[in-house]
Formats: structure tokens, C-alpha cells, sequence
């Protein structure tokens, strides 16, 4: 049985035998609609309600569940360290990554985006970003993207997503470029200040990331993603979390593990 050290003081047993006493799940904590800590200490989104079914599957019900925020650029990190048991936070499958992570799924499939205020008329697409200051977060995909391929860019990583929002809010930045799903739940939280602009221009898939070589996790996680999306669980929280955004429940994605 592999040991899955972490610091909760749980350290021997393993998230895919289900013998831990706790799981610890990352999230994000400021994403509206995907991974959000509300006042009052409990969590709401997509991402959550995912984590959530997947705990259950591995037999930790939702109050045997530690709930953890990470920032973009340290999910990797805390793979590597052993400090989380699997990561549900708006992450990209991509070739880098997988060298250090492993990804179950993916259990949502979205595309880059860009966010500007209400009333903006300058940027409309990705080709009227030439000289723009534009707000991303460090060690995501799409500020990875705008360094590779829009040289011309002034752009500014912040540590998250609702800082940038922030920053555009008081016009420190003309736009902030991320996921459409997640630039669509800000939208939502603040009606009428902000629009989404220019479609997608890149596709990210989502998945579940955890520690490289735990095929054992990493099959269970995906027989549970596959159960989710088949009896109606995964199209109810899509609709229940990203519907209010006006996002329309799309069919779920494939799953197959990336490893
Ligand atoms: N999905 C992208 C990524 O994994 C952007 C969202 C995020 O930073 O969490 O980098």
C-alpha cells in the first residue's frame, strides 16, 4: 500500500483505498462558479461538486473532506510534496504538467477568453490586443499563451483571478485573459460592470491532477468522473453552477486518463 504522507497528521493510508481518515482536496477559493469559499465557511462550484462526488466514490463523505486553496502556480508543488490527496481547480491538462502530475479526466473542457469592462469598444478580439496591458495569473496557461504569442502585450501576473478583476474594475488593466468559464463567472458577480469579448482561442482541459504513478488513485477517480457524468450528477452541478453565468450545459468530455 503506498504511504501518502501529508501534513494533516494522517500520513499513512491512501486516498484510493480509502483508509485515510480525511481526504485533502485543492480548489480555488475566489472563483465564482467553479471553486469559491463563502463567508460562512462552506464552498460552492463546479469544481467542488466535482471533488465532492469523486470523495464520496473513494468513501469519504463531504465532512471527511479538508479542503485546501491553492494558487495556479503552486499546484504542481503541492502534487510533488505530497500535501494534497487530488487537485479540482480549473486545471489544464497539458504536456509540461503531466511530467510532474498525473490528470484523471477531463470533466470539463473550456478556452481562453478575455474580459474587458462594460463599455470598452477597443478590444474586441484576440487580434486588438497589440499594446494592451492585460491582467493573467502566474503559472497558468493563458499568461503562458499571451508571453508565447502576443510579444506585444504588456502583461501583468497577478497571484489569482479575482485581483485581476479588481485591477480592471479600477481600470489598472484593460482586460484580464483567462478561461471562459471562469471570466464568465465574474461576469455574473458583478452584472452589468464587465463583458466577455472574442470567443475562445485556445481549449483547456480540465483535469484532476494528483500524484504521478498512483495509477491505483488515479482509476478510481476516473470510474467515478465516468459514473458522475452518466447518471445526470455531472450535467445537474454544470447546470446548477455555471448556468447562472449563462453558460448552456454542453455533453460531458471523454474520460481518459493523461499520465
Ligand atoms: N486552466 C488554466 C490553467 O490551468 C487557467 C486557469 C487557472 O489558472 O486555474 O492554468
Amino acid at each position: 500500500r503506498a504511504r501518502t504522507a501529508w501534513g494533516g497528521g494522517d500520513s499513512w493510508g491512501s486516498a484510493a483505498a480509502g483508509d485515510k481518515e480525511k481526504v485533502t482536496i485543492v480548489i480555488k477559493f475566489d472563483q465564482p462558479g467553479l471553486g469559491l469559499k463563502i463567508h460562512d465557511g462552506t464552498y460552492s462550484g463546479f469544481d467542488v461538486d466535482v471533488a465532492t462526488y469523486v470523495a464520496e466514490q473513494l468513501g469519504y463523505a463531504p465532512d471527511k473532506i479538508e479542503w485546501k486553496e491553492a494558487v495556479s502556480a503552486q499546484r504542481e508543488n503541492l502534487i510533488d510534496n505530497n500535501q494534497v490527496d487530488y487537485i479540482v481547480a480549473t486545471y489544464s491538462i497539458t504536456d509540461e504538467r503531466t511530467k510532474r502530475v498525473d490528470f484523471a479526466g477531463p470533466y470539463l473542457v473550456t478556452g481562453q477568453s478575455l474580459l474587458v469592462q462594460a463599455n470598452n469598444t477597443d478590444i474586441t478580439s484576440k487580434d486588438s490586443l497589440a499594446g494592451k496591458i492585460l491582467c493573467s495569473v502566474k503559472g497558468s496557461t493563458p499568461a503562458q499563451k499571451i508571453k508565447d504569442e502576443f510579444p506585444t502585450v504588456q502583461l501583468q501576473e497577478y497571484p489569482n483571478y479575482s485581483a485581476c478583476v479588481e485591477a480592471l474594475k479600477s481600470s489598472k488593466v484593460a482586460a484580464v485573459t483567462t478561461d471562459e468559464v471562469i471570466l464568465a463567472g465574474y461576469a455574473a458577480q458583478s452584472p452589468g460592470a464587465f463583458k466577455l469579448v472574442g470567443g475562445t482561442f485556445s481549449e483547456e482541459n480540465y483535469g484532476i491532477g494528483l500524484k504521478k504513478g498512483d495509477t491505483e488513485l488515479l482509476t478510481k477517480i476516473n470510474d467515478a468522473l465516468t459514473k458522475m457524468e452518466a447518471d445526470g450528477a455531472w450535467a445537474a452541478a454544470f447546470e446548477k453552477n455555471l448556468g447562472p453565468a449563462g453558460i448552456e450545459t454542453p455533453a460531458p468530455p471523454a474520460i481518459a486518463a493523461t499520465n
